[in-house]
């Protein structure tokens, strides 16, 4: 039963970030900004794949700043823990100290490759994103009128 759960908060999720990916690329095609509906202006940005302005980059790049300092931060904790604890660790004689260091080396090791996969998914999803966006733009400039008034008019 925990795995239909699973599946449904899954599916759900992938919904939501449907909608938001389609609400996106309609703000961008409207000029506006994807988080919070300003005008893009001359320099646009991307975030996750989606258009934003000045002054939502600004935000999103202190907030990840802030996050990359944290990571930072948590690896030099795993790294004093690594030391004193092996020191502790020979200092009371104990023949498994040299696996506290795996340990800890591993931690970082697997700290730093997420934060390089998660930086590596946000630069593929802004070059995705702007495709996206460029070839929906050019798309539009050579599609065919439709509108009522276009019809009247020829
Ligand atoms: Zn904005």
């Amino acid at each position: 039963m925990m795995w239909i759960a699973v599946i449904i908060a899954a599916v759900g999720v992938a919904w939501l970030a449907q909608v938001a990916t389609r609400r996106a690329r309609r703000a961008f095609a409207a000029g506006k900004c994807a988080h919070c509906g300003q005008p893009l202006g001359d320099q646009t940005y991307r975030l996750e794949g989606k258009a934003i302005c000045a002054s939502c980059a600004g935000r999103a790049r202190r907030r990840l700043r802030r996050a990359l300092l944290a990571f930072v931060v948590l690896g030099l904790v795993f790294l004093v823990v690594a030391v004193v604890g092996t020191i502790s660790l020979l200092r009371r004689h104990d023949p498994t100290w040299w696996q506290l260091p795996l340990v800890m080396i591993g931690c970082i090791g697997g700290l730093a490759v997420a934060v390089r996969l998660a930086l590596g998914t946000m630069k593929q999803q802004n070059r995705v994103g702007e495709t996206i966006d460029r070839y929906n733009l050019l798309i539009d400039t050579v599609r065919p009128p439709t509108g009522p008034d276009d019809r009247a008019g020829a």
